[in-house]
C-alpha cells in the first residue's frame, strides 16, 4: 500500500513537472558510510557554518525567486542526514534543495564548496540551456551556473573575505584569474571561487577514484551534449570556466526555458549566449566541450 501510494505520488509528480532524479550533486554513492556522525570522527564543518551558508542563499535567492517567479524557494536542511549528495525538486511553485549534513561532513568539503553545491543545486532552478528536463538545467549547466552567476551574486560584496584567498591561491589558478580580470576585486572573487571549486573537485575524486588539477584539463570531446554528471576532472574545468567567464548571468532569466519543447536547440543557446561565454564568442570561460557540444 505504500509502495502503491509512492508510486501514484511519483506519477504525479512527474505529470506536473516535479522530479529529483535528473537534480543531484552526484551520483548515488556509499560515502555516507563513512559520515562522521557515524564513525564519531572529529567534524569538519559545524552545523553553525551550515546554517550560515544556507541562511546566506536564502537570504538573496529568497526574495529573487519571489519576484521574479512567482516562486517559494525552501532549502531542507537535512543535518543529521548521511547522505553525501544534494538535490533539487519542483512542485508547482514550490522550487526545493535538500542539503545533507552527510556532505558537509566530508573533509574535503570547505565552507565555500558547500556554498558551491547549493549554488550546483539552485543552477538546476536557474541555469537554463541546456536541459535535463522540463525545467531542469543539466549538471554541467548547473556547475557553470555556480560558479558564473551564484557564486558571483552571493560574494561579489564580501570584499574582504574575498581578499583572503589572495594569500592561498596557487600560481596557476591565479594566472588563469589574473588573464580574465584586471580589476583586484574581481580577481580575488575570482581565486575564491577557484578554491571553492577545487574543494568540489577533491570531493568528486574521493567519490571516483580520479585525480581532477587546475593544470590538467579534460581533452576530450563529446559528439553530443552529456545531460549526466561528467567526470571529476570535467567538473572542475566547468567551475574553472564559469569563473572566467566575463559575461553578467541575469538570473532573473532562464535562458531558453520559454522555447518550450525547443529548449536545447541552437536558438536556445544563441539565447543563452547572451549571458554565457560561447565558444564562437569568447576565447576563455566556454562551457568545456568534454560535457557541451555546441548546436551554434
Ligand atoms: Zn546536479
Amino acid at each position: 500500500m505504500l509502495n502503491l501510494t509512492r508510486s501514484v505520488l511519483a506519477v504525479m509528480t512527474l505529470a506536473l513537472g516535479g522530479s529529483a532524479a535528473y537534480a543531484d550533486f552526484l551520483p548515488p554513492n556509499h560515502l555516507d558510510r563513512q559520515d562522521n556522525m557515524r564513525t564519531k570522527r572529529a567534524g569538519t564543518m559545524s552545523q553553525a557554518t551550515f546554517n550560515a551558508v544556507i541562511d546566506e542563499a536564502v537570504a538573496y535567492y529568497g526574495p529573487y525567486l519571489k519576484t521574479n517567479f512567482g516562486s517559494t524557494f525552501v532549502v531542507n536542511r537535512k543535518w543529521t542526514d548521511s547522505t553525501v549528495n544534494a538535490n533539487a525538486t519542483q512542485f508547482l511553485s514550490t522550487w526545493t534543495v535538500n542539503m545533507y549534513g552527510g556532505l558537509a561532513r566530508r573533509p574535503e568539503t570547505t565552507r565555500d564548496g558547500f556554498a558551491l553545491v547549493l549554488c550546483h543545486e539552485i543552477g538546476h532552478h536557474l541555469g537554463g540551456y541546456p536541459f535535463v528536463s522540463s525545467w531542469a538545467a543539466d549538471e554541467g549547466q548547473a556547475d557553470y551556473f555556480a560558479t558564473l552567476s551564484c557564486a558571483h551574486d552571493l560574494w561579489k560584496d564580501q570584499t574582504a573575505t574575498n581578499a583572503l584567498s589572495r594569500n592561498i591561491i596557487q600560481e596557476y589558478p591565479k594566472s588563469l584569474c589574473d588573464a580574465a580580470w584586471t580589476n583586484e576585486a574581481d580577481q580575488n572573487l575570482c581565486y575564491r571561487t577557484m578554491l571553492g571549486g577545487k574543494s568540489l573537485a577533491n570531493l568528486l575524486s574521493a567519490l571516483g577514484g580520479t585525480v581532477a588539477q587546475y593544470e590538467t584539463p579534460d581533452a576530450s570531446i563529446v559528439p553530443r551534449t552529456n545531460h549526466a554528471h561528467p567526470e571529476g576532472q570535467c567538473r572542475l574545468d566547468t567551475y574553472i570556466a564559469g569563473a572566467l567567464c566575463p559575461q553578467q548571468f541575469d538570473a532573473s532569466v532562464i535562458p531558453g526555458k520559454d522555447f518550450g519543447s525547443k529548449r536545447n536547440s541552437a536558438s536556445a543557446e544563441t539565447a543563452s549566449g547572451k549571458y554565457t561565454c560561447l565558444q564562437q564568442d569568447f576565447n576563455t570561460g566556454s562551457r568545456p566541450l568534454c560535457w557541451f557540444k555546441p548546436l551554434l
